[in-house]
């Protein structure tokens, strides 16, 4: 385990790496974030929104997903892995979100993982994005990092990561690590070639 002080020294350079870093996937509607998200797992951002830019301008309303069969929006996303399955967790995000959260998406945790498709790491993502609400999700790319630099272990399942990442980052700092580490998972520190010469955590790093 690492200390606050060894994470601070981390936190302060993937925030001079990617200050701007945030959320990459595209939405319009605060119900089109919960299935971006959903429709995002062992995929990326980029293909989810490859499909959602034209799912989301066909139906544009929860009443028109609603009202869209299973086929039709299969069609539209079936670019993606599981789109089969995925197609009908958006079936059952909107119907939940019309008939249980009357027209609302709810900021509350375990509502959100009432929804299809949704877990703690995508209910975190959605209280993060639209509730402003701090949460740390880990994700692949926070896995994948944390692993490297030895705050997790190889056992750890991202529940434990996200509870030793909370302990070790100020709350007010949750949200902006979150986009920073994945940013730099995502463009720095890549699953296979990352840019270890020119990395200032070198010293520190496992890999
Ligand atoms: S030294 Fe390489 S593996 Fe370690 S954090 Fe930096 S880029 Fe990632």
């Amino acid at each position: 385990m690492i200390t606050k002080e060894k994470m601070q020294f981390i936190s302060n350079y993937v925030d001079s790496l990617f200050p701007d870093a945030k959320c990459e996937l595209f939405y319009n509607k605060d119900y089109e974030l919960a299935i971006a998200v959903m429709l995002s797992a062992q995929t990326t951002d980029k293909a989810v929104n490859a499909t959602t830019y034209k799912l989301f301008a066909d139906f544009d309303s929860l009443d028109k997903l609603e009202n869209a069969s299973v086929e039709e929006i299969e069609e539209r996303i079936k670019s993606l892995g599981l789109y089969k399955n995925k197609a009908k967790n958006i079936k059952g995000i909107v119907h939940k979100i019309i008939t249980d959260f009357n027209r609302e998406l709810p900021s509350d945790k375990d509502l959100l993982q009432t929804l299809p498709g949704i877990g703690n790491k995508s209910a975190g993502v959605i209280r993060i994005e639209i509730f402003k609400i701090p949460d740390l999700p880990v994700d692949t790319h926070i896995i994948r990092i944390t692993n490297r630099l030895g705050i997790a272990n190889k056992n750890d399942e991202p529940i434990d990561i996200e509870r030793k990442l909370k302990k070790l980052i100020p709350e007010s700092n949750w949200i902006k690590t979150h986009h920073q580490l994945i940013h730099f998972g995502r463009y720095f520190c890549t699953a296979h070639s990352p840019k270890c010469s020119e990395c200032k955590l070198r010293d520190i790093c496992k890999y």
